[in-house]
């Protein structure tokens, strides 16, 4: 999830970036057919965790990676010079988020965002009038207000439903926050799925969240550009397929995104059971999305870490934090449909269209300034296809199901399956640590 934005510092970043960088090596390697203990397929957080569980109980996993780079959607994005946390960047509910106590353990740090400098709203690049804005903050609050006072016992809704009665004028509205949070409309988001996430304070990780993720895989057997394509399990092992061959196992957990599962990038034999299928079928992938920006040479008086929303249609909701920590960079954010088609449009498009919002907020000049792009576009990314997992309304029971063990030898574990924790790092890692678990129990 993102809620709120992180301000990290160019130097912090960078130094604490390459140096972490710089403190383990994982090589592409091919894999030929051969017999191996447990294969765990996806090297973000919830495959790192996974495997270390695993080693810590005496066995040997191998971790196979489709990338080139680990973390999955935990990446510090250093393209544009400044680095920054093209995906995940807060460590969520930190009172319980097991990232504050690996982050101490690999002596990186985290602290807490400092608060930014300047919120401003605009509609079609004006400032949005004060009456407007003061509306727009309490139809926001109308979410949590109606997810404390409704009963969701009888039946789960959508947020859209819960809010409907608002009214046409303030429900897409209140609705729309959501897009910035957990990247969907609020149309397809379980209201009973979205009541039970985990709430606390964040942290931020000025070296960079993705580089902390990266850097806990050190001392794992991590093969790289190694995309799984089939897994066969009916068997008394597991045989799971690469383009470099085949590795056959006593068990296997798959944390690849829902998206991918769904997508059909891993072709399971037999397929998978029903209820498994039933399970992916009630949950989708959101499509939080950043589009940073370089810029140089003016900064037109804004201040460092400044916020710049533009909110003039809900449905297209873009937020900019502006030069965050003093870095010469811009980075909007945005989710729903309004990101899937940004996304589809790709880099030229997007880049085109997030100038032309900046240039109305800012003025013509801006377009000079802003010189290079980074876009990750997870919705279009074939390895994520999407942010993080949504469950849909009336299938909230859909993540528990996804995790049950498959044939007692394979597990589906990610942040889809961690119930209060989903769509985050956090969770991920502790869903992780269990299919871990699990797999022991099943002595597979
Ligand atoms: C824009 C954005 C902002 C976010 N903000 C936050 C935030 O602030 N805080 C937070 O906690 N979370 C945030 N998240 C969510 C968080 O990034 C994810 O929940 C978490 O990283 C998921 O970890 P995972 O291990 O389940 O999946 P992933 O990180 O996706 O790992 C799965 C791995 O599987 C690999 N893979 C895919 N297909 C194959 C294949 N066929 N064979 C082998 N490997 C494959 C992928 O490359 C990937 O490395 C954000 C996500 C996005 C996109």
């Amino acid at each position: 999830m993102n809620l709120r934005h992180a301000r990290m510092t160019r130097r912090r970043l960078l130094t604490g970036g390459s140096a972490m960088v710089a403190t383990f090596a994982i090589a592409g390697r091919s894999s030929a057919a051969t017999d191996v203990d447990i294969v765990v397929v996806g090297a973000g957080a919830a495959g790192i965790a996974a495997a270390h569980a695993l080693r810590a109980a005496g066995r040997k996993p191998i971790v196979l990676e489709a990338r080139g780079r680990v973390g999955g959607r935990a990446f510090t994005d250093t393209s544009l010079g400044p680095g920054y946390d093209a995906g995940a960047m807060f460590i969520h509910w930190a009172e319980r988020n097991p990232w504050v106590q690996i982050a101490r353990e690999l002596g990186v740090e985290t602290t807490t965002e400092p608060w930014g400098s300047g919120f401003r709203v605009f509609a079609d690049g004006r400032p949005m009038a004060d009456a407007d804005r003061r509306r727009r903050r309490d139809a926001f609050n109308q979410i949590d207000r109606r997810l404390e006072t409704v009963d969701l016992g009888a039946r789960d809704m959508s947020i859209a439903e819960l809010l409907s009665d608002l009214g046409p004028d303030s429900a897409p509205v209140a609705a729309s926050g959501l897009l910035l949070s957990i990247g969907e409309e609020s149309s397809r988001i379980s209201a009973r799925d979205y009541q039970r996430l985990w709430a606390g304070d964040d942290l931020v990780v000025p070296a960079g969240y993705g580089n902390l993720v990266a850097r806990s895989a050190g001392g794992l057997d991590i093969r790289l550009n190694q995309p799984v394509e089939a897994i066969r399990w009916d068997g008394s092992t597991v045989t799971v397929a690469t383009t470099s061959g085949e590795l056959r196992a006593n068990g296997c957990i798959v944390t690849v995104p829902v998206g991918v599962l769904k997508a059909g990038a891993i072709r399971f034999t037999p397929e998978l059971p029903a209820a498994t299928r039933d399970a992916l079928a009630g949950l989708h992938m959101g499509a939080l999305t950043k589009i940073a920006l370089k810029v140089e040479g003016d900064r037109f008086g804004i201040a460092p870490g400044a916020s710049f929303l533009e909110a003039g249609a809900p449905e297209r909701l873009m937020n900019f934090d502006m030069f965050p920590d003093d870095r010469d960079i811009v980075i909007g954010y945005c989710g729903g449909d309004y990101a899937r088609k940004l996304s589809e449009a790709g880099d030229e498009e997007a880049r085109a269209h997030v100038v032309d919002l900046l240039a109305r907020m800012v003025g013509e000049n801006f377009r000079k300034t802003a010189t290079a792009l980074s876009f990750p576009a997870w919705w279009t990314d074939p390895f994520a296809r999407g942010s993080y997992s949504i469950c849909d309304p009336g299938h909230e029971k859909a993540r528990e199901a996804l995790a049950q063990p498959i044939g007692g030898r394979l597990l589906i574990a990610g942040e889809a399956t961690a119930g209060g924790g989903a769509m985050t790092v956090g969770g991920a890692t502790l869903a992780g640590r269990a299919a871990a678990a699990t797999l022991a129990r099943l002595k597979a």
